[in-house]
């Protein structure tokens, strides 16, 4: 199944798409990871990502589109895959739909993760992700056993560099005005499925996988 998370920073994307891959055996596509490891080799896509990540702006359509369109010709996306913060323009959706009438493969369904504002910037402030195999966790939400060390790998958590309060409220602003639209541009296809994000991480899987079990072998 060809699957996109959507939903604003902070929804639970990254966590349920951990969650999700592991269930359903499929590669884990998330356009923020890639950026990252870019910045972390130190690259030249890493540089020019950087700038409009510490800032919490998005990255340039083109970039992003290129990067993506590349990634979905590799052979491990040939049994589907989870796309995680891409789309988040209309013209990288747009892009995408004509990618994948290229490639005769259509998408088997959007889940929209619904969160209320106020809780996104706690969410995003709490956030702590593992330098080694990155996994996320939150400080009240969803903390690790030991502080600041992975329950999974003993990796060192940190905040990531945009989880500031000033950069998250970019980023929120940058959700509604550039990524929301994506919603109305799904449910017009018909394959928007919308699930309450505000509920527990596990409660929010099950609804997730109630849906997507549907697909299991398409
Ligand atoms: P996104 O990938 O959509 O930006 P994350 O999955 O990184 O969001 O989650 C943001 C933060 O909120 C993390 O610290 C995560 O542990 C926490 N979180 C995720 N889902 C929930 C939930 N259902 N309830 C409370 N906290 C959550
Ligand atoms: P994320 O890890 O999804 O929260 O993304 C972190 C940052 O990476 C965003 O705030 C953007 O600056 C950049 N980014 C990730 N995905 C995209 C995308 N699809 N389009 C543009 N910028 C992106």
């Amino acid at each position: 199944m060809r699957i996109i998370l959507l939903g604003p920073p902070g929804a639970g994307k990254g966590t349920q798409a951990e969650r999700l891959v592991k269930k359903y055996n499929l590669p884990h596509i998330s356009t923020g990871d890639i950026f990252r490891a870019a910045i972390k080799a130190g690259t030249e896509l890493g540089k020019q990502a950087k700038e409009y990540m510490d800032r919490g702006e998005l990255v340039p359509d083109d970039l992003v589109v290129s990067i993506v369109k590349a990634r979905l010709t590799e052979p491990d996306t040939a049994g589907g895959y989870l796309l995680d913060g891409f789309p988040r323009t209309k013209a990288q959706a747009e892009a995408l739909d004509t990618s994948l009438q290229e490639l005769n493969t259509p998408l088997t369904g959007v889940i929209n993760i619904d969160v209320a504002q106020e809780e996104l910037l706690e969410r995003l402030t709490g956030r702590r992700v593992c330098r080694g195999c990155g996994a996320t966790y939150h400080i009240k939400f969803n903390p690790s056993t030991v502080r600041s060390v992975c329950d999974k790998c003993g990796g060192e958590l940190y905040q990531r560099d945009d989880d500031t309060i000033e950069t998250v409220k970019q980023r929120l602003e940058v959700y509604h005005r550039q990524t929301e639209p994506l919603i109305a541009y799904y449910q017009q296809q018909g394959i928007l499925h919308s699930v309450d994000g505000a509920q527990e991480i596990d409660e929010v899987f099950q609804e997730i996988v109630q849906f997507l079990d549907k697909f299991v072998n398409s």
